[in-house]
């Protein structure tokens, strides 16, 4: 018989919020949010209490303020999150290794090889529960389930200060009334057309005919039933490499003028670039990132060899993905542009004789790709 793995996610209730609520005993039962105030800022997290009033984190300030006029708006603190947050993982690395940060107050354990014969994962759960909340005066909702997907789902179900078990006999009476969109990765839009097809559940999707999903989801139709039947086996992974280095810059206002937007491009391709540097790697990706004023994201894409850390390259690159970009979309008013780098790998000694000839080497592109994206919210994606 396969040993079922033991996983957690831990998951900390309106963190920054609580923070704030913590340090400042005036905040404590008030209705508070962290974040900017700019024209474009959004909530970075809400207290439970400014969520009665339909506040909730990433809507856009001048709306949460609309719907709570009373809110109380703290900036950030970041360095201050980043402490706690060091503590509470501090925590979690005392029972095993095996962590996995999705951010600063949210992660995976696996806690598979950690149980003494009898030992119960959820035990373990109510115990770094109460370490948080006598380190940190602060509370966490935990999830514990045989995977990543069910502890996530289960994390959820009991917010704040919950603890809940999906056991493998459970999950499909759990899963099967849960609507689709529940499933992380169906977004509003494929969970729109799943409807039209009449599956509004995840238990109508797992049972779905090939013919129904094949169109909607191709390669991914597999993995779709799968996670609606509640499988999935993904690992904890600790300490995951980078893959992608970016920068990115949301404009005050729309700006449509496209001398201006390829000099604030080139800018970000030059930080992008510095970054790369820094960590002495190389790129043979460049992709862009394009959000137009009704939040449709495009992304453009160029592969190339041999990779580069070279600025003027990137800068280049970035540059014309962006002019091709304008050529389909003249007039579009942007909000966010984006330059990231990606399939990296580690920085070649420079040869003494070629580097000043670096900037003349052959430029092979070897594909150009893109993807649009529409809103609201991502849809799957592998
Ligand atoms: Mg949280």
């Amino acid at each position: 018989m396969i040993r079922q793995r033991a996983i957690l996610h831990v998951d900390m209730d309106a963190f920054f919020a609580s923070v704030e609520q913590q340090d400042d005993p005036r905040l404590a039962g008030q209705p508070v949010v962290v974040g900017g105030t700019g024209a474009r800022a959004v909530v970075a997290a809400a207290s439970y209490e400014a969520r009665r009033f339909g506040v909730h984190s990433a809507m856009p300030m001048r709306e949460a303020l609309r719907r709570c006029p009373q809110v109380l708006v703290i900036q950030p603190r970041m360095r201050r999150y980043r402490e706690i947050s060091a503590q509470v993982f501090e925590i979690f690395r005392s029972f095993t290794e095996l962590v996995e940060g999705l951010s600063l107050d949210e992660a995976y354990l696996d806690l598979s090889d950690r149980l003494h014969p009898g030992g119960s994962a959820e035990a373990i759960a109510r115990e770094i529960r109460a370490r948080i909340h006598a380190l940190t005066g602060l509370t966490a909702s935990v999830g514990v389930a045989h995977n990543k997907l069910l502890a996530k789902l289960a994390s959820g179900m009991h917010k704040p200060d919950g603890l809940t078990v999906i056991r493998p006999a459970e999950v499909e009476a759990i899963l099967d009334p849960l609507p689709v969109g529940r499933l992380h990765g169906i977004g509003a839009r494929t969970g729109a057309r799943l409807e039209q097809q009449g599956i509004f559940t995840l238990g109508q999707l797992r049972q779905a005919p090939e013919s129904v999903l094949w169109p909607l989801f191709r390669r991914e139709t597999r993995r779709i039933r799968e996670r609606a039947a509640g499988i999935d086996d993904r690992p904890v992974v600790t300490d995951v490499p980078e893959k992608q280095i970016s920068s990115e810059e949301t404009f005050d206002r729309d700006l449509r003028d496209q001398r201006l937007l390829g000099e604030r491009l080139a800018g970000l391709a030059e930080r992008t670039a510095r970054r790369l540097q820094e960590r002495q790697l190389e790129a043979s990706t460049v992709t862009i990132k394009v959000r137009r004023r009704d939040f449709v994201t495009y992304t453009r894409q160029r592969s190339f060899s041999p990779p580069t850390q070279e600025t003027s390259l990137i800068v280049e690159v970035a540059t014309g993905l962006l002019r091709r970009w304008f050529e389909e979309q003249p007039r579009a008013a942007v909000r966010l542009l984006g330059v990231g780098v990606g399939d990296l790998a580690p920085a070649r000694q420079l040869d003494l004789f070629t580097a000043g000839r670096a900037s003349e080497r052959a430029f092979a592109a070897a594909s150009t790709a893109g993807h649009d994206e529409h809103p609201p919210g991502p849809d799957w994606t592998p």
